[in-house]
């Protein structure tokens, strides 16, 4: 099916067009330099730049794809998670849009859209069942057992507090580096030493085991970055002791993330690993994950960056796989659930 997906649960105005499993534009606007004096996302900025940004790419997403909204055999949007007054001007846009052409509607979850975006990855093969997969993000910070995309996720974690997107934008802060902070740390840790400072690794000691095996929390170690830093002002004041932190810090986190996704392929008997989320364009990250996925004998799928950060082209792929299987359309009676649960995969009324 020819199906256009709408994305505009953060920052992002996303309008993807997908045929079945193959990508035929994928348009993303950004407001992210409007967020970027605040120090983080403003909802309302969100919400207002989403409405200014939907028809101007629609229109592109359609051009580019070369097809007209008549061709179209289904709308699609991202009904949560995300900001309720980000979603609802997509979810707006998209009802009027299905309703004008005639269209079924599928309203999905955002999260599952993330997993879906792989799909489109058509030099890696078709994805394979089960896997397991790791979404890290600015907002999110997931562990989840994926048995079959349209019908069958299951989350085994998440974080407990801040998302590891959030703990690398909070931690460029304290290191006076700009907003979005985790590319900034990424560049600053390039020079410096991973071993230089011991951090915590969050929820990982034998007493969390129990209860937070698969469980993530990255606000003790945003506070002992913090700390260190009070304490060692002239290591803050000079490039290789930014470095030495940075580098630090990016280890702990990476460290915690690869090894939480290893342990969940091992527990489930599952060899395969599937990473989605903005954070995943950090380098150490797919660095030590492909090494240790390797000796582990687990194979590791990452999507390319662009389909990587949201973006509209993963809730269309998604929508996809739904119709495929048979799934009905949404009726118009589903709203913004800004908590959406990631078991809810698609949300039909
Ligand atoms: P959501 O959580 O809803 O998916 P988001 O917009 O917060 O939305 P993304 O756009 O997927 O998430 O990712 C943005 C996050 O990724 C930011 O927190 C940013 O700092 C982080 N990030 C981007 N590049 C890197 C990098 N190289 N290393 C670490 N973090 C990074
Ligand atoms: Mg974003
Ligand atoms: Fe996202």
């Amino acid at each position: 099916p020819l199906v256009l997906g709408i994305e505009t649960s953060c920052d992002e105005t996303g309008i993807g067009i997908v045929r079945g499993r193959t990508l035929l534009s994928n348009t993303i606007a950004s407001s992210m330099d409007e967020h970027a004096r605040y120090g983080g996302v403003v909802p309302e900025v969100a919400a207002r730049a989403h409405l200014e940004a939907l028809q101007p790419a629609i229109e592109a997403a359609l051009a580019e794809a070369q097809v007209t909204l008549d061709d179209l055999d289904a709308v699609a949007v991202t009904s949560g998670p995300g900001l309720a007054g980000a979603l609802m001007v997509g979810i707006g846009a998209a009802k009027g849009l299905a309703v004008s052409l005639g269209k079924p509607l599928y309203a999905v979850n955002h999260l599952v859209g993330h997993i879906a975006a792989d799909i489109l990855d058509q030099d890696a093969g078709p994805l394979e069942y089960p896997t397991v997969a790791l979404l890290v993000s600015g907002g999110h910070t997931s562990l989840l057992l994926v048995r079959d995309l349209t019908h069958d996720v299951e989350l085994l974690g998440e974080t407990v507090d801040d998302a590891a997107g959030e703990a690398f934008d909070k931690v460029a802060r304290v290191l006076g580096l700009p907003y979005p902070g985790g590319p900034e740390i990424d560049r600053a840790a390039a020079s410096g030493d991973p071993g230089a400072v011991a951090f915590p690794r969050g929820l990982s000691r034998a007493s969390d085991m129990a209860e937070h095996r698969y469980d993530f929390s990255f606000s003790g170690l945003k506070t002992a970055v913090a700390r260190f830093v009070e304490a060692n002002p002239e290591m803050r004041a000079d490039d290789a002791g930014r470095a030495d932190i940075a580098a630090s810090f990016r280890e702990a986190v990476v460290d915690v993330l690869v090894t939480k996704a290893l342990n969940a392929c091992r527990d489930h008997g599952v060899p395969r690993l599937l990473l989605g989320g903005g954070v995943i364009a950090n380098r150490r990250l797919r660095e030590v994950a492909l090494e240790r996925a390797a000796a582990a004998g687990v194979a590791v799928r990452i999507p390319p960056f662009s389909l990587c950060t949201d973006n509209g082209a993963m809730i269309a792929a998604l929508a996809a796989e739904l119709i495929a299987s048979g799934a009905d359309p949404s009726t118009l009676a589903f709203g913004a659930d800004s908590t959406l649960p990631v078991t809810e995969i698609q949300v039909r009324s």
